[in-house]
């Protein structure tokens, strides 16, 4: 049997994750090793190794969780501005091989990395996933 991949585990409650928002096709959580505070990931609730295996709809509802996400950060954050990015095959960057969109928050100076090498502090990772979800859920209302 081969074992799920990182983000399949995840989603099964398998693996912990510090999570944003939830719908019924994606799961928003913070990056681990966030290139800024409120570094989030979007993934597909099915597995899709990449653009070219997802489906036209899910990669649809991911476009629509990142508007929802990236007002989130901005609005929550205060940031200068919002990365929105998405690395498919090895070749591109791609290291975790589970369909997924970055929404990193960016200040004027700040490095522009989109993986960084250092952990988060779980602490504050945990309290900034729980300021974006109390944001978004505010947030959704108002885009939706
Ligand atoms: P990519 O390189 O586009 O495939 O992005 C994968 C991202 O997953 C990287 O930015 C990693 O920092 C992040 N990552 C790796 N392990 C975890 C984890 N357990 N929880 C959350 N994010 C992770
Ligand atoms: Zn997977």
């Amino acid at each position: 049997m081969t074992v799920p991949c990182l983000f399949c585990r995840i989603l099964g409650d398998v693996a912990p994750c510090h999570p944003v928002h939830d719908t019924r096709y994606t799961k928003t959580f913070l990056d681990i090793f966030p290139a800024a505070p409120g570094h989030c990931l979007i993934v597909t609730k099915q597995h899709y190794r990449d653009i070219f295996e997802a489906t036209p709809e899910d990669i649809s509802m991911v476009g629509h969780v990142s508007t929802l996400i990236a007002h989130t950060v901005k609005q929550e954050l205060q940031c200068d501005g919002v990365g929105i990015f998405q690395l498919n095959g090895a070749a591109a960057g791609q290291t975790v091989f589970h369909y997924h969109m970055h929404v990193i928050p960016r200040n004027e100076g700040e490095e522009l990395a989109i993986h960084s090498r250092v952990q988060g502090d779980p602490d504050e990772l945990q309290a900034m996933a729980e300021r974006l979800n109390r944001r978004a859920l505010a947030m959704h209302a108002e885009i939706d």
